[in-house]
């Protein structure tokens, strides 16, 4: 063992898998697969069906065996292949998807019965096993009168019963094949919950599910199987779901261009020949329902400038703004709050959220209105605002109080984004929207933007990467020296053609 691996102990796998391979009569449902899991981790195993998840499973529950030369490591110990019962023993627990439970048992002893079974002495103590049993079910945090029958419970209890009885096996991991597919929207939730709280209890989870929404809630990390071989490891952070379906099936969804027709849509904005002198001149543009307009134009074209004074925070010299169909005079921003408009800052950390300030807080002070009672602010309605948008927008946060500061870049955007979506505008002025998000997240805020062009909100989206206006809006107009000076529709132009234009 290098002096490297010593240095980086706490890092060390809970269980690596290395030369997997087995096949069934002829087809090799696994080929040279790899496979890590850290302690206490929650990972993804994602992949099309027949990809080879439930296979791998198998194998480290010991339920198949590999072809020889594989390598299985586990908590300190290297094996060769796994027996179902060393599994067991050693703390690799599986949800099977059919959950092996006895509906005429109690719930206790569907708990407590096997690993009380294997204990010695072997006396059967149903007080202890009671005990045993309400002691898992109080670490997932639920209460069930562990004295009924099985058969009593709904399928999504009966998992958290098959789940407390991992954990009375003093689970070090938890597989979870497709746990989720017959299960509830709340239901779904509550699982979720507990997969967390097992994760935060040191327990690392392995969840298989085609819900690619839930993989990117759930998982630390992702692993990605196609035709039974490794495509990749990858941080969920940053991932899409685009992405995700991207490299399980090896096809390319990404840089599509996602512009369509919007011609019909009732106009939200109509800007005439708006000018504020040394800033921009004679802008004359429309933004309908549910389009997104893209501006680009290099640095110092006048873009965020036009986004001021569309916001109210400048006032124009000459020219109208007509918003669903009235003129409008803004004197501030908060007019402009008022009339449905938001606009996202280039500037996000310094303007756009407050940085010592709690993620809540963040996501709110644009639309206190609506979680006031009575003139007082409710926490109630705050948190359940919170925690819509940031299940709507997939925002990874610690807890709502956290400081906004505590997260990445790219969840930041998302609170920033939600932050002006709470305060339900009719049109949603982005400013470089990506700026200070990392590569791999800024696919996910696009995602963002074409679903609410979906909902026909009115999208500005300013941007001097030509590609994020190309590939993300349905119009794409050129600013230079503070005017309009050309205007595209990505079905017709090309990429090369825009930027030609815009780096002349
Ligand atoms: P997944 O769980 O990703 O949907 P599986 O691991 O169930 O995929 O299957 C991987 C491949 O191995 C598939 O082609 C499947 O038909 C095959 N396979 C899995 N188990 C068996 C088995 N017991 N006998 C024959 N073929 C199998
Ligand atoms: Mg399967």
């Amino acid at each position: 063992m290098s002096q490297i691996e010593n240095a980086t102990d706490s890092g060390r796998p809970l269980l690596s898998l290395r030369d997997i391979n087995i096949a069934f009569g002829g087809v090799r449902a696994l080929k040279d697969v790899s496979f890590e899991v850290l302690p206490g981790e929650v990972h993804c195993l994602a992949g099309e069906n027949g990809s080879g998840k439930s296979t791998l499973i198998k194998i480290i529950t010991g339920v198949y065996r590999p072809a020889t030369g594989a390598v299985i490591e586990f908590d300190g110990q290297t094996y060769s292949h796994m027996s179902p019962v060393t599994a067991q023993q050693r703390g690799i627990q599986v949800i099977w998807q059919d959950l092996a439970l006895f509906p005429e048992m109690s719930v206790a002893e569907n708990i407590a019965f096997q690993t009380v079974l294997g204990r010695w002495p072997r006396i059967v103590n149903y007080g202890n096993m009671r005990t045993l049993a309400m002691n898992a079910l109080k670490r997932l945090g639920v209460s069930f009168d562990v004295d009924l029958p099985l058969k009593e419970f709904a399928i999504a209890q009966r998992q958290i019963v098959a789940i407390a009885r991992a954990l009375v096996g003093e689970a070090k991991i938890v597989f979870m094949d497709e746990p989720t597919a017959s299960l509830t929207q709340s239901e779904t939730d509550h699982l979720l919950h507990i997969v967390r709280t097992l994760s935060a209890d040191g327990v690392a989870v392995v969840f298989v599910s085609h819900r690619l929404a839930e993989v990117l809630d759930i998982s630390s990390r992702l692993t990605v199987l196609r035709d039974g071989a490794l495509v990749g490891v990858y941080p969920t952070e940053g991932m899409t779901q685009s992405r995700i379906t991207e490299l399980m099936t090896g096809k390319n969804f990404d840089n599509q261009v996602r512009a369509k027709p919007k011609e019909n849509q009732a106009n939200v904005l109509e800007v005439k020949s708006l000018c504020r002198r040394g800033q921009f001149e004679d802008i004359s543009l429309t933004v309908k329902r549910g389009e997104t307009l893209g501006i680009t134009g290099l640095l110092g074209a006048g873009r965020t400038e036009l986004a001021l004074a569309l916001f109210g925070m400048t006032k124009p010299d000459s020219g109208t703004i007509t918003l669903d169909g009235k003129q409008v005079n803004f004197s501030s921003n908060r007019d402009a709050i008022k009339a449905g408009v938001a606009y996202l800052s280039e500037d996000r950390l310094s303007l756009g959220l407050i940085q010592p300030q709690s993620t809540a807080d963040n996501l709110v002070i644009a639309s206190l209105p609506k979680i006031e009672t009575n003139g007082f602010l409710s926490d109630e309605k705050k948190e359940s605002l919170v925690a819509g948008w940031v299940r709507e927008l997939g925002v990874k946060i610690g807890r709502q109080v956290d400081a906004i500061s505590t997260l990445s870049g790219g969840n930041q955007q998302r609170i920033a984004i939600a932050k002006w979506l709470a305060t339900d505008p009719k049109l949603l002025i982005l400013d470089a929207p990506t700026v200070g998000v990392d590569v791999g997240a800024r696919a996910g805020i696009f995602e963002i933007v074409a679903k609410l062009a979906d909902t026909g909100l009115a999208i500005i989206l300013i941007s001097d990467e030509v590609p994020e206006v190309f590939f993300n809006a349905d119009r794409v107009l050129h600013m230079a020296q503070g005017k309009i000076v050309g205007s595209f529709d990505p079905r017709q132009s090309s990429l090369k053609e825009i930027e030609a234009a815009v780096y002349a």
